[in-house]
């Protein structure tokens, strides 16, 4: 049967996991995994993992937002996350943000009929609602290292979409796991997002890192480190006068905000999307 995920080899050993319109990787070390993100929990994602590797498995997650932390409750290990962001992911598995993420992704699927199923097939609103919360957590912090033998993880604390966002630095295949802690157009207007001069910071903490790649959580693209250039310069020169107004988003009904370029630099497609209040 075909999978409803589907995976791709980004690197020998480091696997993308797509579906849902999220990503997720999964890094395979001598006698450990380690799983970056779980997603909204739609799909059997812990069998397909299963698929993949039979190793004792660490599942992280980037921040606690409902489209990366959502399947948490499908492993029967402890989840790792960092302690600022047990609130938003709490928040985020009631029932309304729930529904709210359903319909997100439906309207997602209208806009892009021709895109795979976001959804599977015959999956009911239902189903979904009556997934269990997890309450089974670890915490996560700055400088913790997950070694799965010949391969290692390190805890980089990225604050700025979340308060709580971490990404992993893999220094044997200098790669950077961002999640959605930076990416070319970051969502800094969500009621716990950061003010922009802490994530400016965390831009400048992760540049002085060793990796060439960078790995988002929505695009399996490897990127290489040179776009955090970018994502500083329209950070740092943000052009929030002519920024875009855009449409208030399902899960903010309430919040205005602007998708903004660089003032300094016309060239660079990166862009930060924020309210007046966080600037
Ligand atoms: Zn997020
Ligand atoms: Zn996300």
């Amino acid at each position: 049967m075909k999978s409803f995920f589907r995976k791709k080899q980004m690197v020998p050993g480091v696997y993308s996991i797509a579906g849902e319109a999220v990503m997720r990787y999964l890094i395979i070390g001598e006698h450990h995994a380690l799983l970056f993100d779980t997603g909204y929990g739609f799909g059997d994602l812990s069998g397909f993992v299963k698929s993949l590797t039979n190793l004792p498995l660490y599942v992280v997650n980037s921040h606690g937002h409902i489209d990366h932390a959502g399947a948490n409750f499908q492993f029967k290990t402890p989840c790792y996350m960092h302690p600022a962001d047990m609130e938003v992911y709490r928040h985020h598995q009631t029932q309304d943000f729930r529904k709210a993420g359903w319909q997100a992704l439906n309207k997602i699927q209208r806009i892009f009929f021709f895109w795979r199923l976001l959804i599977p097939k015959g999956y009911t609103l239902a189903q979904y609602l009556a997934n269990p919360v997890s309450d089974n957590f670890l915490p996560v912090r700055e400088g913790e290292v997950f070694d799965l033998g010949g391969v290692t993880l390190r805890v980089v604390e990225i604050p700025g979409h979340t308060p709580g966002s971490i990404g992993l630095l893999c220094p044997e295949k200098k790669l950077f796991f961002s999640g959605d802690g930076m990416n070319g157009g970051v969502w800094l207007f969500l009621p716990e997002s950061t003010k922009l001069s802490v994530y400016c910071a965390s831009i400048q903490k992760v540049q002085k890192l060793d990796f060439d790649y960078i790995l988002g959580g929505h695009s399996a693209e490897m990127l290489p480190k040179a776009v955090l250039d970018d994502y500083l310069d329209v950070a740092q020169n943000l052009d929030f006068e002519h920024g875009r107004v855009m449409k208030p988003t399902t899960y903010t009904p309430d919040i205005q905000y602007r998708m903004c370029r660089s003032a300094e630099n016309p060239k660079n497609k990166a862009t930060v999307h924020i309210s007046a209040e966080k600037l």
